[in-house]
């Protein structure tokens, strides 16, 4: 097998901003494994608040290509074998190893894993921090049925209020680890006076014993987000939030994002499937297992000014998983 990679930048359609920082653009990674003729392909999104980098990424990947073997069936040995490091470059491997799995069995990798399209739950859109009447215009422009509001900052409650008046979507807010327990506390009736259907990492990351004792307290259900970074890490989460997000290149991969799926389902806890700011390659991946997931929010390739790649597509807030083989996603 033969691993190449390549930088690749993703111009924004507008600047993102979250609690995390502001972005005009990303700066991801490509990369291909090369086997008998056929070329399957991954995507590592590159997330600095996680402490991943472009340079980190490629190192890795430089660091895994002895690992990989010559046998890409044998997908789960070779990601036993993969050294620790960089989740995104991980998934970018478990990405290829996968999309060349289908395309030789000429399946998307939903219909090897046995799931139906049609169970996709709807996405959201994601509403960056802005002016109340800025975030307002763009939930109009938006029209679409779920909406995720990003939150986190000194004054959050006027801008779901700004929102709320100009749109009946169900609103889903994240504070990206952007308060504090009394904050999240004060924040939540409100939140939930205004129809807001749950809530994404209200707290500090590693701040585990704060998300149960607010969850306690909480009239909305809370979801952990920067949290949980592996399926072992939905264990500690039972009695501290309602679900987990689920995104490849936090989790590591494809199998990483399955097993957190199948344990938080295990422990009653529900799971949002998400994705970074990521191409129609990186969020396509993701899509196949959407199927398994009650909420979704993988809307990264309409952030994104000049998308690479095709593959999965909207029919407004319904995902049309793809139906090549493979991950089914092509160059434009
Ligand atoms: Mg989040």
């Amino acid at each position: 097998m033969r691993l190449t990679w390549e930088p690749m930048t993703l111009k924004l359609a507008t600047a993102f901003n979250i609690a995390h920082g502001s972005y005009t653009e990303r700066h991801n990674v490509l990369a291909r494994l090369e086997h008998d003729g056929l070329t399957g392909l991954g995507e590592a999104a590159v997330v600095p608040y996680l402490g991943e980098s472009r340079e980190g990424v490629t190192a890795y990947l430089a660091q895994a290509t002895d690992a990989l073997g010559d046998d890409p069936w044998l997908i789960e040995d070779i990601l036993d074998r993969l050294p620790d490091g960089s989740h995104a470059a991980q998934s970018a491997l478990s990405l290829c190893l996968y999309d060349l799995h289908g395309q030789r069995l000429g399946q998307p990798l939903w219909r090897l894993w046995g799931l139906n399209p049609a169970r996709a739950p709807l996405t959201s859109v994601t509403i960056g921090i802005d002016t109340a009447e800025a975030m307002a215009a763009q939930a109009r422009a938006l029209n679409a049925p779920i909406l995720k509001v990003k939150l986190g900052g000194p004054d959050d409650l006027p801008l779901v209020r700004a929102i709320r008046a100009v749109t009946d979507a169900t609103l889903r807010v994240d504070a990206n680890a952007g308060w504090s327990r009394e904050t999240a506390l004060a924040l939540l009736p409100a939140l939930a006076d205004l129809g807001v259907e749950f809530v994404e990492q209200p707290l500090a990351m590693d701040d585990v014993a704060g998300l149960r004792w607010l969850k306690a307290r909480s009239p909305l259900p809370l979801f952990a987000d920067e949290a949980v970074r592996s399926a072992g890490g939905v264990a500690g989460l039972v009695g501290a939030v309602d679900g987990v997000v689920v995104k490849l290149a936090k989790f590591g991969g494809l199998r990483e994002a399955r097993r957190a799926i199948d344990l938080a389902h295990a422990l009653d806890m529900q799971v949002m499937l998400s994705c970074m700011v990521e191409s129609t390659l990186g969020v396509s991946a993701a899509a196949h297992l959407a199927p398994l997931c009650e909420h979704a929010d993988l809307d990264g390739p309409l952030l994104i000014a000049d998308d690479p790649f095709r593959g999965m597509a909207y029919a407004g807030a319904r995902l049309m998983l793809p139906t090549g083989p493979g991950l089914g996603v092509t160059a434009h």
